[in-house]
């Protein structure tokens, strides 16, 4: 008999994101695809576990845990690991699935750890957001057990201080955008006239992505000039790298400018379904089978006109 149990933190207006519903969605599938199995949820909350239960009640699960209370409000490792475990051994869990959010990445390996050395079991498994489709089904009532979790100020040892984000005009990287925008550095490089041309550059990337809502990525090369302090686009940081020792986005789309599509940059599309690209060389590697479509043409040119014309688009939307 095994019993999967799926852990999620509630937002605080007691939605689930779209991360913890594909977790979901994939225990519901193993929970009916394996034989004699039930399942679980465990949610952890400072408050509104019940509005986040009912909302997922038609997904067949057994048992509604809930761990609650302000000690939760924020990610600290000890109050987390010790929720977890908590909800492990109250639904008896062999099985326990997590959305690979970094909260979750960061206290499921100590509970396991912790677990395994006694019983072998549950095993934990955190699901990589984009992996699976979100669960989709019917709200309803559901009863929630609370978990009481013994948390005593040794737990308490670390503070949530406060919040660093870069202003939200700087926030380069959306992991939900439908379309990964990727800059190369060609951007940076001298044109047809003999000059480069930086001011126009970020203008035009930053200016797209605030129209198109795209996540911003970069190649090696561009990211590593941005990092030697050189005065080119200021808001590339080796966070936006993608590739064989950048990151791996997920995204429906993806949009390569001035990049040259080589296989160490490539190779971090492999989650990107439809691919395209604009460089203005017809043998770039995007030719090579990389790409669905290469422009062959300037991006410069082809970004400006396509900004003029989505701009006029969600004007014409907006009246
Ligand atoms: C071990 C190892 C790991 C690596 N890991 C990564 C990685 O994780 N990610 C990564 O990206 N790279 C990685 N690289 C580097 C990779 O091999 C390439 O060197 C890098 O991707 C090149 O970046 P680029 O295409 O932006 O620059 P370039 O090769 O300089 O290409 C610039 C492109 O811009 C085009 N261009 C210029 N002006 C315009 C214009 N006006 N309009 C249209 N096109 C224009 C040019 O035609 C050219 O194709 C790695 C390399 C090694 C050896």
């Amino acid at each position: 008999m095994e019993t999967i149990l799926l852990l999620a933190h509630p937002e605080p207006d007691g939605t689930l994101s779209k991360a913890a519903r594909e977790a979901l969605a994939a225990a519901v599938a193993l929970a009916r695809d394996l034989p004699d199995t039930s399942l679980a949820i465990g949610l952890v909350a400072v408050a509104n576990a019940q509005a986040a239960a009912d909302s997922i009640a038609g997904c067949g699960a057994a048992r509604f845990l809930a761990v609650i209370g302000d000690d939760f409000a924020t990610a600290r490792y000890s109050t987390d690991a010790a929720a977890a475990e908590a909800l492990a051994r109250a639904a008896g869990a062999t099985l326990v699935l997590a959305p690979g959010t970094s909260r979750w990445a960061r206290c499921l390996p100590g509970v396991a750890q912790g677990i395994s050395q006694r019983a072998g079991r549950p095993w934990f498994i955190l699901l990589d957001p984009g992996t699976a489709e979100p669960w989709q089904g019917e709200p309803g009532h559901t009863a929630v057990e609370q978990v009481p979790v013994p948390i005593d100020d040794r737990l308490r040892r670390t503070t949530f201080a406060g919040w660093r984000a870069p202003r939200t005009d700087q926030q380069t990287i959306r992991p939900d955008a439908d379309l990964l925008f990727v800059a190369g550095a060609g951007w940076t490089k001298k044109q047809a006239d003999g000059q480069t041309h930086l001011a126009d550059a970020a203008g035009l990337i930053l200016d797209f992505l605030q129209v198109a809502q795209a996540s911003l990525g970069g190649s090696k090369s561009l990211v590593d000039l941005s990092g030697e302090g050189q005065a080119v686009l200021p808001f590339m940081t080796h966070l936006n790298q993608v590739g064989q020792t950048g990151s791996t986005p997920r995204h429906p789309k993806g949009l390569s400018t001035c990049c040259h599509g080589e296989e160490p940059h490539v190779v971090g599309w492999r989650f990107i379904n439809q691919r395209r690209a604009i460089n203005l060389d017809p043998n770039c590697g995007w030719a090579h089978g990389k790409a669905d479509v290469l422009y062959v043409a300037d991006a410069f040119t082809v970004m400006e006109q396509l900004i003029t014309l989505m701009a006029r688009e969600r004007l014409a939307v907006a009246h």
